[in-house]
């Protein structure tokens, strides 16, 4: 069964176009990036999986039901959510946030020591939410979106305001609910790093579908070169080579189209000279930008 489906799906409020023809598609144990601009329409995305708002047209479906039912209330034992900007209650201790919420949930309360010490506040339990670093409520608002283990997460933001070594601990942790066969979509305008852990990317601009797919599937539809970096002493490269290369400092740049990089890679390997080289492949960054520009240039034009 599908986890997540989306069928020509829009959304509009007063006079705003959120959302444009999106179909979407997820499978058990996948892990879906979800990218866009602000006002792309992600959030939007995300609050008609949870069945918070209805679809102006189109079918949303989760779990095989359509999550706006009273009779899909069940789901969200199903679900966990972590919005962007997260607040508590200030006076209660971080123990005390889970376990509201807890049994909000009908999540056993002896559940919540575990989760905390996952998010690396154990230590913290005990203290009130109002003297919690920014990036320790967003561990608080992670812990409060694993209760229960969900089958379906669904992440906005959840790396802001983490340090470089506990967004790290949050992608382990994100690999390991995926092994479990969770589902998860998470929201980021921070794409460096994040391309490893995601199985898929999908693309939002002007809450249209921009791109989707693998970062091979995207690098094929992009079609950005490949950069060689080439360090060496008076490089003489094949002809037809050397007028496509640029000098930036001790280093030469060759751009080649992704399908003649092996080639490329053959020509120059024996060239006299040669110290160093690098091969570096478009980034999920350049794609974004690449996606996101060219819808623009398209407008402009
Ligand atoms: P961000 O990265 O800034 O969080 P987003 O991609 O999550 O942006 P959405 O919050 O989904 O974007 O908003 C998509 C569009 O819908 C925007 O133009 C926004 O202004 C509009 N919008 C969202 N909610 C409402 C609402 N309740 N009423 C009117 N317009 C709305």
């Amino acid at each position: 069964m599908k986890i997540v489906e989306l069928q020509q799906v829009e959304k509009h409020y007063q006079g705003v176009k959120a959302l444009h023809q999106l179909d979407l598609e997820l499978k058990q144990g996948e892990v879906l990036g979800l990218f866009g601009h602000n006002g792309a329409g992600k959030t939007t995305t995300i609050k008609l999986i949870l069945g918070l708002i209805g679809a102006t047209a189109g079918q949303v479906r989760v779990f095989g039901e359509d999550p706006t039912l009273p009779e899909a209330r069940h789901l969200r034992q199903k679900l966990g959510f972590l919005q962007e900007n997260v607040a508590f209650y200030d006076q209660l201790t971080g123990l005390e946030v889970l376990q509201y919420f807890a049994r909000l949930k009908g999540v056993a309360k002896q559940s919540c020591l575990g989760l905390l010490e996952q998010v690396g506040l154990s230590a913290a339990a005990k203290r009130r939410v109002k003297t919690y670093s920014k990036g320790m409520r967003q561990r608080l608002g992670l812990a409060q979106a694993l209760l229960g283990e969900p089958k379906l997460l669904l992440l906005d933001e959840p790396t802001v305001g983490l340090d470089p070594i506990a967004t790290k601990d949050f992608y382990r942790r994100i690999d390991q609910l995926k092994q479990q066969g969770c589902t998860v979509i998470l929201c980021s305008h921070v794409l460096p790093g994040v391309e490893k852990y995601i199985d898929r990317a999908l693309i939002l601009g002007q809450g249209q579908l921009l791109a989707q797919g693998s970062l091979q599937d995207l690098r094929q539809q992009a079609d950005l070169p490949a950069t060689f970096h080439l360090h060496g002493e008076d490089l003489v490269l094949p002809e037809h080579l050397a007028a496509q290369v640029q000098s930036d400092g001790g280093e030469q740049q060759l751009a080649v189209p992704l399908a003649e990089k092996m080639t490329t890679l053959q020509q120059l390997s024996g060239l006299p000279g040669l110290r160093n080289l690098e091969i570096q492949m478009p980034s999920l960054e350049d794609l974004y930008t690449h996606f996101i520009e060219s819808q623009r240039a398209g407008e402009a034009s």
